[in-house]
């Protein structure tokens, strides 16, 4: 391995010790409502994880949990009682949500202010315009990475492979907004190697194992993994071939240890960042 490592626990270890101390400084504790429908075992290893940051960081949670036979309308009627509750600074609706509940209503509900996972249209569109709020957790800690290994983003070759609404559009806007010349790649872009081989940085978020290979890679270039995948035998990987990759590349996150502690300590920052601006506004 000739790469640098990039190393998201230490980089969320010290965002997340940050917010604490902002928190103890603000002299109240902000309140994070996490909501959670059904019972997807997966989602509820990811809510005991926010639960625990919370707590440690100074945030108060609140876990809503309905079963999975829950109505759209009686989802909706508790989103609106936490909008309307003074106490609660940060609302995250747990995804997926069962069968039978449209998401994008359900988004659409939380008060745009109190939308810590930076989903709601209102968000969205404000990033989009480089006016941003609130903004999605996972690519606003790619960029917090970038900046923790002192990678120049500023005129850079950025690709991003994927363009999800939670990871790759977010992150490309977010890119964009600190000048780097971005490329969206997806399943449909011709020649996926050669578009990833102009790339200073090259962000894989696809959710395919190990899709990137070493040839893909811009020698001396920096790559930022944000797949997680669960292998047949447990194990996770990422969406990069990390060994080989490390052989080209110049700094790369590993799959785990990158950018999966970073989203949680920026859910953390947002939350605090919503109780502030709640309180000024
Ligand atoms: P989605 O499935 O929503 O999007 C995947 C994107 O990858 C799509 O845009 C799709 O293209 C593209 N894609 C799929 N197959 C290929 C291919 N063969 N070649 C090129 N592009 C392809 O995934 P998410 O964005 O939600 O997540 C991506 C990965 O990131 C997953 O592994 C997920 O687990 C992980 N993740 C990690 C987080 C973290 O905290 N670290 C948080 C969120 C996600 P098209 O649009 O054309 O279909």
């Amino acid at each position: 391995m000739i790469a640098r490592l990039i190393d998201g626990r230490t980089v969320a270890a010290a965002l997340r010790v940050e917010v604490a101390a902002r928190v103890a400084a603000a002299g109240f504790a902000p309140g994070l409502a996490v909501v959670l429908v059904g019972e997807d075992a997966a989602s509820n290893v990811y809510v005991r994880t926010k639960d625990r940051a919370a707590r440690e960081a100074g945030i108060e949670t609140r876990t809503i949990r309905l079963p999975a036979e829950t109505g759209q309308t009686e989802l909706l009627n508790s989103i609106q009682q936490l909008n309307d509750d003074p106490t609660i600074d940060g609302i995250l609706v747990q995804l997926p949500l069962p069968r039978g509940i449209d998401p994008p209503a359900v988004i659409e509900a939380i008060d745009p202010a109190k939308d810590v996972d930076g989903f709601h249209p209102m968000n969205v569109g404000r990033l989009a315009e480089g006016r941003p709020n609130l903004v999605p957790c996972t690519p606003l800690g790619v960029v917090k990475l970038l900046r923790a290994a002192a990678v120049n983003i500023a005129g850079a070759r950025a690709v991003v492979l994927g363009r999800s609404a939670i990871v790759g559009r977010p992150l490309a806007s977010m890119l964009l907004a600190a000048d780097a010349t971005v490329t969206i790649a997806h399943s449909r872009t011709r020649d996926l190697p050669a578009e990833c081989r102009r790339a200073d940085i090259l962000i894989a978020a696809v959710g395919k194992p190990e899709i990137v290979k070493a040839d893909w890679i811009r020698p001396g270039g920096t790559v930022i993994d944000v797949g997680i995948n669960r292998m047949p035998d447990g194990r996770l990987t990422g969406d990069v071939a990390f060994q080989a990759c490390a052989a080209v590349a110049g700094a790369i996150t590993p799959v785990p240890g990158g950018v999966g502690p970073m989203t949680v300590a920026c859910l953390l920052e947002n939350t605090l960042t919503a109780a502030l601006r709640r309180r000024i506004a």
